[in-house]
């Protein structure tokens, strides 16, 4: 992996990083693919919508899809049809969001499958033996994300973990694959201060703010953000974990941030919260019933050009999963676009107009 910055705002930053399958330009938003795909499009969809690397869930593809890739010697690049970057989280988020009977301990955690039920044990070892045999281009240590709210000492305790499973993690990279750490800490400045800088120790090939959209105040959260993402190391990628509004997005690229991920603009999609650049379309509003002009006359993306916002309302009503296909095309479009508006601002010094705009069309409109 190369990482390099091209452009320098105050503390935003243009780059380029380079990874197995590819090169991307910073700063990045990776479209999520849960379960290896990004739900209702297909390849031709993600390219035609700029897509340039995508978020996998190592945790929904070990059990399976791992091993299928690892017996029969292939990516997991070529069993979903996908040939751009992919960055693979290690699982210990949907450990904790997704199961219960979870028990912890300080060698992983063993929880009940909620597909099937199972027993299983993940550990920070397995997590990247799983992100090895998926031939990630990035992987990311396995981590106990806090819950909101949480008390110092609860947090405190939950951190140490995290940075004893980051050890674990680091140790068991038999490959050559790039590996981020991720800092944690709850919204303790403190606790994320001794998070940081043992992991610093540690020399990841990236360090992404985790343990963030929890369920905290949004100013909480921007406080962490515009303290920490300039503490990240200047020349290596940073990544803030599942936080993606945009005026969200515009704040940390101020503050620093390379890499952005997270479920927004395709789960609204499906929900019919469509992004323009005056702000966001509930395409479920009675007001589009009869309005036969596109989401956005300016937006060159496939459903623009072709679908009205009467016929996207009418889809989705009745229930069609083309309507949720359509508005994912617009949202995922939008947000590569956005990426590369603001890409673009940084290179030509108009960072500071390109963010007022974003936060004034985004802020009010919650
Ligand atoms: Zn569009």
């Amino acid at each position: 992996m190369k990482f390099r910055i091209k452009k320098k705002c105050h503390n935003a930053r243009s780059g380029l990083l380079e990874l197995q399958h590819g090169s991307v330009r910073t700063p990045v938003f990776m479209t999520i693919g849960t379960y290896g795909a990004v739900r209702g499009l297909c390849k031709n969809d993600l390219e035609n919508c700029k897509t340039e690397m995508m978020l996998c869930n190592a945790y929904h593809l070990m059990n399976n899809v791992a091993n299928i890739c690892f017996d029969q010697s292939i990516s997991l690049h070529e069993y979903i049809s996908w040939d751009k970057p992919i960055l693979t989280d290690s699982g210990g988020y949907q450990v904790f969001s997704l199961s219960s009977l979870t028990k912890i301990s300080e060698e992983g955690v063993t929880f009940k499958s909620p597909q099937n039920g199972d027993t299983i044990f993940l550990s920070p070892e397995k997590a990247i033996d799983v992100q090895i045999k998926l031939g990630s281009d990035i992987m990311m240590i396995f981590d106990e994300c806090a819950k909101y709210p949480l008390s110092w000492e609860l947090t405190r305790t939950s951190m140490e973990l995290s940075l004893h499973w980051a050890r674990l993690s680091k140790n068991s990279n038999y490959s050559s694959n790039p590996l981020f750490g991720i800092v944690q800490g709850g919204m303790y400045d403190d606790l994320r201060e001794i998070s940081l800088n043992e992991l610093l120790n540690l020399n990841f090939d990236g360090y992404a703010l985790g343990g963030l959209s929890v369920g905290e105040p949004n100013e909480l959260r921007e406080d962490i953000v515009t303290n920490f993402a300039p503490k990240l190391p200047f020349d290596k990628p940073r990544y803030l974990m599942g936080v993606g509004k945009p005026q969200d997005i515009i704040r940390a690229v101020n503050s620093g941030i390379d890499m952005f991920d997270c479920v927004i603009p395709t789960r609204n999609g499906r929900n019919g919260q469509l992004f323009t650049n005056n702000g966001t379309v509930n395409i479920r509003n009675k007001k589009y019933e009869n309005d036969l002009e596109p989401i956005d006359s300016g937006c060159p993306c496939f459903t623009c050009k072709n679908y009205s916002k009467s016929m996207l309302r009418h889809l989705d009503k009745c229930n069609d999963a083309l309507a949720a296909r359509l508005m994912s095309i617009h949202n995922v479009y939008f947000y590569q676009d956005l990426m590369s508006r603001i890409r673009a601002s940084i290179e030509n010094d108009s960072l500071d107009a390109l963010s007022k705009d974003i936060i004034e069309a985004f802020e009010e409109k919650k």
